[in-house]
């Protein structure tokens, strides 16, 4: 069993008496239109499926238990705006909720959080570094935004063209293909728009930076495959961070 609240309160306390450390993974995402073909929830999906992976994959480990928490499904999401369905949250209820569930945790013996995050918009992104830094305990984020990161990632996500494109399609048709709607993902063009760098000349919505159905890449060339090529990776730079943060 790998998900935190599928136990019941006797099997938490028995975590706290294992020999092997605890570390509890935070899936954020956001709910957001991600172009007329793919889910809202599609950054949620991502974070809880790289999770998911990760703590199966420590299953047997020796010495660390990974366990997933309820996902986070709300972030700060204002650029999507001009389409209906984004609900945001503020950077101050996101940093609240963050800092407030990492001190719940703390406060009965586990301190050891990892936040994984697949919704870039900045700031979501600068709001989780400040959660964290404000966090008790050992709290850390699995920042893929950070060039070590991305640089382990496919060309489409490198490139900032990558707001659901080819690569954040190929992760949603890898574990929930039903919810890809594949006529539209098939006739949509691509679109290469270089987001952070619209983003620093100041544009803050889709529509300004030309993402006018609310995606940008090449979401046609999705394939499940690639998803779960992308899924290994992302499990794997996770597991290295859960290590990292089982030793401290
Ligand atoms: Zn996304």
């Amino acid at each position: 069993m790998t998900e935190f609240a599928d136990l019941a309160y006797p099997d938490i306390g028995a975590l706290l008496k294992d020999e092997r450390r605890t570390v509890l993974l935070l899936p954020l995402g956001a709910t957001e239109p991600h172009g007329p073909h793919a889910p809202l929830k599609t950054d949620t999906l991502i974070s809880l499926g790289i999770c998911e992976r990760a703590a199966e994959r420590l299953e047997d480990d020796r010495d660390i238990r990974a366990l997933v928490l309820p996902p986070l499904p709300y972030g700060v999401t204002r650029y999507g705006a001009a389409f209906p369905g984004g609900v945001s949250i503020s950077e101050a209820t996101l940093r609240a909720l963050v800092v407030e569930i990492s001190r719940s945790l703390a406060a009965q013996g586990f301190p050891r959080i990892v936040l994984v995050n697949s919704h870039f918009e900045p700031e979501q992104v600068r709001t989780l570094r400040e959660a964290v830094a404000e966090s008790e305990g050992v709290v850390r984020l699995l920042d893929l935004t950070r060039r070590q990161n991305a640089k382990r990632l496919t060309d489409e996500f490198r490139s900032g063209s990558c707001h659901a494109g080819r690569y954040e399609t190929s992760l949603v048709l890898a574990d929930e293909p039903a919810l890809v709607r594949r006529q539209r993902m098939e006739s949509l063009e691509s679109k290469m728009i270089d987001m952070p760098a619209a983003i620093a000349a100041g544009q803050t919505d889709f529509m300004a930076m030309g993402m006018d159905r609310a995606y940008c890449g090449a979401p046609a060339e999705a394939t499940a495959e690639e998803g779960e090529r992308t899924f290994e990776t992302l499990t794997e730079l996770l597991i290295d961070l859960v290590r990292e943060v089982a030793a401290c």
